[in-house]
């Protein structure tokens, strides 16, 4: 009688220490698959795809090595264009399978997939826990609720649950948050540290997409790919943080340069979501590293960071599973216009969006404030269509997995959702892209401007995203200001603000 146990691991789940590698048995065997239906679901870019297929490969070269039988379908054996369960069925079936083991799929998708197909089979199936988060998934409705409160609070449960960075019970250097230390600009002739790369050869494997035929955009070096392929690459990257980039990390959080795609931001999303790296291993790392080298990082680039992290990340995933599915469809604002072609080629008069999306062409990667206050604010005062802005996100960042994509795109950027994410849009106009990059100084548009010959975009749109919305967000206290400051224009202030944003919204491919 077959008495062999299958374990699915999906593409992100390469958890080097989950407790399904503590002991080896005979009986059991791994399988991982290079699959159409995850590089075809959405448009990705050409490094996402690489990326993910690269880290995998290497996972599957380690269990090996450690001694675990693994089958492992390559994107070019013709079961690949198969979806993932029917490659369950068939292997269940050829290969006398009598038991079925998972994880929890950190996907909606994934996880309804799977779901269906264990309802459909006759056989024992086991689901287990990543062991990533520090939020199990199962105790993610009791913490969050039918309607998330804010980040914050949350935020300050996770520090006191875990025993992070505090005195006794209160909050290590008497604050719990140093965002006010953290909004600086680049100084001028500042040097950041060379970016971390590795220089792997993946040219056989872009022939391998390429010759299939899977659809993709953005550019590559086939030669000199830099994203980590394994955990210890991953470490390697997080010790980089440590000793380059830490010590300016929330000073310098939220400034953007047309010469520093990542300035001092750890790119530590793609290790963190294929789960090479375990979230609290790289907090607990970092706040070591800061105690040991006291005189050089000080507590608000470590709280920043740690924030992200322990906040952050793990809110986001509770938002999405809270949420979903109801939240794939959320369009608040009930914005309509089809995105530009400027995001997918980066073509645009507009200096920091030309700059943020051809960096994202480039490496696949935009830190945290481009994404949220040049193409997702330009989206937002623009009116673009959430369902097409999701779409893109999704495709074209390197860490963009839909559980954290999708909140900090709808809820987030798009103010999509509401306002369960965000308590007000996050809007701003040519003022603060100017006063946090050097941006505006490269543009042919004027920031001063609002109207007029070669006026800001970014202005018009602004004044007039506020005015179209003024029914809804003007209930909003923490926008009474704003509207203020609208209503003291005069008329034809107004009025030509209004047409200029007309004119531009006419016009945006052009812009
Ligand atoms: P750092 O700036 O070095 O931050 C450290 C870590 O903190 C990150 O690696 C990440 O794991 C975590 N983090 C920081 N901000 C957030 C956040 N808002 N939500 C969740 N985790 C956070 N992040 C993704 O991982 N995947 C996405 O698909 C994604 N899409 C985004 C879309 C939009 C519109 C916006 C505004 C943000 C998005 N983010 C996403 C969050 C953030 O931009 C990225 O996590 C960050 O830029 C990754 O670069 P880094 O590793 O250098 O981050
Ligand atoms: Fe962007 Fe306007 Fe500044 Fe040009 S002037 S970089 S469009 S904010």
């Amino acid at each position: 009688m077959a008495n062999r146990t299958l374990r699915l691991i999906l593409g992100d789940q390469l958890n080097y220490q989950h407790s399904w590698y503590k002991n080896k048995d005979k009986d059991t065997f791994y399988l991982m698959m290079e699959l159409r239906q995850e590089t075809d679901y959405v448009l990705h870019h050409i490094q996402k795809i690489t990326a993910f297929f690269a880290a995998m490969r290497s996972f599957a070269a380690h269990l090996r090595e450690q001694g675990f039988e693994v089958l492992y379908l390559k994107l070019d054996e013709e079961q690949s264009s198969k979806s993932l369960t029917d490659n369950l069925l068939h292997y269940i079936q050829h290969c006398d399978i009598s038991k079925l083991e998972y994880q929890q799929p950190d996907e909606y998708r994934l996880s309804e997939q799977l779901s269906s197909f264990a309802e459909s089979v006759d056989l024992p199936i086991k689901k287990y826990s990543t062991e990533h988060f520090l939020v199990p998934h199962e105790a993610l409705w009791d913490t969050f609720g039918e309607k998330p409160g804010i980040m914050e609070s949350f935020y300050r449960k996770m520090r006191l649950k875990f025993k992070i960075l505090l005195d006794e019970d209160k909050p290590l250097g008497g604050k719990w948050n140093y965002d006010e230390e953290n909004r600086k600009a680049l100084p001028k002739q500042f040097q950041v540290p060379a970016f971390k790369s590795y220089k792997h050869n993946v040219t056989s494997l872009v022939e391998v997409i390429e010759d299939k035929g899977v659809q993709s955009f953005g550019n590559i070096d086939r030669l000199n790919f830099h994203w980590p392929q394994n955990r210890q690459e991953s470490l390697q990257y997080l010790k980089y943080f440590h000793q380059n980039l830490l010590t300016h990390f929330g000073r310098y959080q939220d400034a953007m340069h047309t010469d520093e795609p990542f300035l001092f931001h750890s790119r530590l999303s793609f290790a963190l979501n294929t789960k090479m790296l375990h979230p609290l291993e790289v907090i607990e790392k970092t706040i070591s590293y800061a105690q040991q080298n006291k005189n050089a990082i000080s507590l608000s680039q470590v709280e920043g960071f740690v924030r992200q992290i322990l906040g952050w990340r793990e809110y986001m995933r509770g938002v999405y599973w809270t949420q979903m599915p109801a939240y794939a469809h959320k369009n608040f604002l009930q914005h309509k216009r089809p995105l530009p072609a400027f995001y997918w080629n980066g073509q645009t008069n507009m200096q920091c969006m030309k700059s943020t999306i051809e960096q994202s062409l480039d490496y696949a990667y935009a830190h945290h404030i481009q994404r949220l206050m040049i193409t997702g604010n330009f989206a937002l005062l623009a009116n673009l269509n959430p369902d097409e802005v999701s779409d893109w996100y999704l495709g074209i960042y390197i860490d963009a997995i839909e559980w954290v994509e999708m909140p900090n795109t709808r809820g987030m950027s798009q103010f999509a959702d509401g306002g369960i994410v965000a308590t007000k849009p996050y809007i701003a106009s040519a003022n603060y892209i100017n006063k946090m990059s050097n941006y505006c100084k490269n543009c042919q548009y004027n920031h001063r401007l609002k109207t007029g010959e070669n006026a800001c975009p970014f202005n018009s749109l602004y004044w007039n995203f506020l005015d179209q919305h003024k029914d809804v967000l003007g209930k909003n206290h923490r926008m009474a200001m704003i509207y203020k400051n609208w209503e003291k224009k005069t008329a034809s202030e107004k009025t030509a603000i209004l047409k200029q944003a007309e004119y531009y919204l006419t016009n945006i491919e052009k812009l």
